[in-house]
């Protein structure tokens, strides 16, 4: 054991103290694509005791140009990104202890996986704001140190949240540029670096006890990569790290959600994908893949459904209503 971490502990500032750590610490990691993958291979092959990974989507041809952890085979058998992520973890190092949860994190569930696996982090690996604020809530709510993670193009941004500033004071609102990963693209080097920046700031975490307290941005066309210190931004007035109001956590689960490129997601059923016979391209034990009424369709086994190429949530639960009442007929 250590002969195989011996170069990690030489390196100045980490040491045996911080491998024994690592190695007996568990870790959230929330979404299993270009962030929280590549931040699970990291902390895989550095020897971190237990990774609980939750994503609910599946691996797709598209991914692959950045998601360096996934191959054809997992995108040609539409597998499970957290079954996939298992699967190529334990065999690069077989020590490592991997819960997967193929759900997606929401205000339904998320202070229950806090409150059932107490990690020492948690880890941002998704791909929206909608996400990310549930997290932040959450985190504060229980204590719970995460570190926040986004890219877009060439541009990222990654900051240790331990109390104050929260991601509500460094950004009181949704952003709602509009853009997303389908109309901006990504750049793969983009999600590595901020995912290796996510890693330092575990690592960190991990020697000192606590984040390095700057945020990084990188742009990483015109090479800037810059670190600042934002307490100042501690917004008094904050409705989370303040006045412990946590708005994401009241929300009710909106019937139809936006996702990354012009795609529509919700919930449906589970009876569903049992019963759905026709308009299916592929199909797996937890995976339909459907065209149906000139859409491309996610079907999951627990009821998860994505519908692609829609730009409205009327637009979307206008196909999703018409493809359960042929699935009724
Ligand atoms: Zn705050």
């Amino acid at each position: 054991m250590s002969e195989r971490f011996d170069r990690q502990i030489k390196s100045p500032g980490f040491g045996q103290a911080a491998q024994d750590k690592l190695s007996s610490s568990t870790f959230l990691i929330i979404g299993g694509g270009a962030l929280g993958s590549t931040v699970s291979e990291m902390l895989a092959r550095s020897g971190a005791g237990h990774l609980v990974i939750c994503d609910m989507d599946v691996v797709s041809l598209s991914n692959l140009h950045r998601q360096s952890l996934f191959d054809e085979a997992d995108s040609t058998a539409y597998s499970l990104k957290v079954d996939a992520l298992a699967s190529h973890i334990n065999r690069i190092n077989s020590n490592v202890k991997v819960t997967t949860i193929s759900e997606e994190v929401t205000v339904n569930n998320i202070e229950s996986i806090i409150e059932r696996y107490k990690p020492l982090l948690v880890i941002d690996g998704t791909d929206n704001f909608a996400t990310r604020y549930i997290i932040n809530d959450a985190c504060h709510k229980h204590n719970m140190p995460w570190i926040y993670g986004a890219c877009l193009n060439v541009n990222g941004t990654v900051y240790g949240i331990e109390n104050q500033p929260c991601l509500r004071c460094i950004l009181p609102n949704e952003p709602t540029t509009g853009q997303d990963c389908a109309t901006s693209g990504i750049m793969p080097q983009t999600a590595h670096l901020v995912a290796s920046i996510q890693v330092s700031e575990v690592m960190h975490y991990i020697s000192h006890g606590h984040f390095s307290g700057k945020l990084t941005t990188i742009d990483c066309e015109k090479m800037i990569f810059k670190s600042r210190n934002i307490d100042a931004i501690h917004n008094p007035a904050c409705p989370t790290c303040m006045n412990k109001d946590y708005p994401a956590l009241k929300q009710s689960l909106s019937f139809v959600t936006k996702m990354c490129r012009g795609k529509y997601q919700t919930h449906v059923s589970s009876n569903l994908f049992n019963t759905i016979n026709e308009y299916i391209i592929h199909q797996n034990e937890h995976f339909k893949l459907l065209s149906f009424r000139e859409r491309k369709i996610h079907l999951l086994s627990n009821g998860r459904i994505i519908v692609f190429n829609v730009y409205s949530s009327e637009e979307a639960t206008a196909v999703i209503e018409d493809l359960i009442k042929h699935a009724q007929t």
